[in-house]
């Protein structure tokens, strides 16, 4: 098995109308595959990093007649949907083709720009619809001796407790997470859609997106603090050879990763926040490891077990799985303590090495 590296990718977000009105700085320059920030404290503190894929979505945009953001000019370094996707989405569509297991994992704080680059808003489609519906029109091209078969899972982690998503009736106490010798760890009972065209994809979505809403309403609480997780079981039947190859693709929209304050009110919420941070925090541990040991550090132990989280991302980090990473910033200098700690968990997660095999299997 090969080793590759986790993919590390930062993509920087326009200012909002409220960054804007209060008159925010932009305290992040990027030029040739480096990120720089410059503390609005002292001009002359600046950090510069480098990542595998760099984003400036800040300004240089215009909107064509649809609603799409482009580029303003053909001089404009704007990376609007389709250029993520051009990177990001393709490689994961070549990963799953080729047999691979593939994950990518959007990470930053709330309002950072997680969910545009995940799902996208209106016509500026993000990575997720555009890797179902460019794998669709892939199958349709290969229907002659390809028997190809998709299915498609949705859930939602919030408080260490899972609900699915494509399911109206919710488990009292959430789905639990089960491991298996040989699957490693599933959610048991969860629901797994076979889907023969795109369209079927964006109809589960908007419906999962809108229990993930209302449940989040229901509970007072904000869908900024859960955990979504999109899974594909992509497999592919080849007639001619009788061949298999299997891929799962895994997309997840992380908790925002906002230090939660504690407020001071109720236990409830305090307890709330502690346990959404038990699988953010315990996602940090887990590439920390597996950080130190890509580095030969001596690493006893993974601590895979201690979220639900960490379980079901275990083959996507250090495992069976190429891994993609999207770093979510915000450009404003009041953002700019957690933009820098976005930025290291990021760093830290380059080092993580994965050991990608391809599942493949005479037809039995
Ligand atoms: P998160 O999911 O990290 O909480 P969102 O994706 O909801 O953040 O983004 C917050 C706001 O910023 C949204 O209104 C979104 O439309 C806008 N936004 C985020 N990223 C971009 C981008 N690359 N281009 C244009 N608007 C963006
Ligand atoms: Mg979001």
């Amino acid at each position: 098995p090969r080793s590759d590296s986790v993919r590390v990718a930062v993509r920087v977000r326009p200012f909002s109308q409220r960054e804007k009105n209060s008159g925010s700085q932009c305290v992040i320059s990027m030029h040739s595959g480096n990120i720089s920030i410059r503390d609005p404290k002292n001009e002359e503190r600046v950090k510069t990093f480098t990542f595998d894929l760099t984003y400036w979505s800040h300004d240089g945009f215009q909107k064509d007649e649809d609603g799409v953001l482009i580029p303003s000019d053909p001089a404009s370094k704007f990376a609007g949907q389709s250029d993520v996707f051009h990177d990001i989405g393709r490689g994961i569509l070549d990963s799953a083709w080729r047999g691979y297991n593939a994950t990518l994992l959007a990470y930053g704080q709330t309002g950072s720009g997680k969910s545009y680059s995940m799902i996208g808003f209106g016509t500026n489609k993000g990575l997720i619809p555009r890797v179902c519906e460019e794998l669709f029109q892939a199958i349709e091209k290969q229907k002659e001796n390809l028997e190809p078969q998709v299915m498609f899972s949705m859930l939602e982690i919030y408080n260490e407790q899972i609900r699915d998503l494509l399911s109206r009736t919710k488990a009292p106490g959430g789905l639990r997470v089960r491991e298996d010798q040989q699957l490693g760890f599933f959610v048991e009972g969860l629901k797994w859609v076979p889907c023969e065209n795109y369209a079927q994809i964006e109809k589960l979505v908007e419906q999962g997106s809108k229990i993930r809403m209302t449940a989040s309403t229901n509970m007072n609480a904000s869908s900024s603090r859960s955990h979504m997780l999109i899974a594909i079981q992509f497999k592919q039947v080849f007639l001619d050879t009788a061949l298999t190859k299997r891929s799962s693709i895994n997309m997840v929209d992380l908790a925002g990763s906002e230090r939660q304050r504690s407020s001071g009110s109720e236990g409830d919420r305090l307890r709330e926040g502690s346990r959404v941070n038990l699988s953010l925090t315990s996602l940090g541990n887990v590439i920390s490891a597996l950080a130190d040991l890509a580095m030969g550090k001596k690493v006893l132990h993974i601590p895979y077990r201690d979220s639900v989280l960490t379980k079901l991302l275990q083959s996507a980090l250090g495992g069976n799985s190429r891994t993609t990473l999207i770093a979510a910033l915000s450009p404003a200098d009041i953002c700019y303590e957690e933009t820098l700690s976005t930025l290291r968990y990021a760093e830290r997660a380059k080092k993580v090495r994965n050991r990608a095999v391809i599942n493949t299997c005479p037809l039995a």
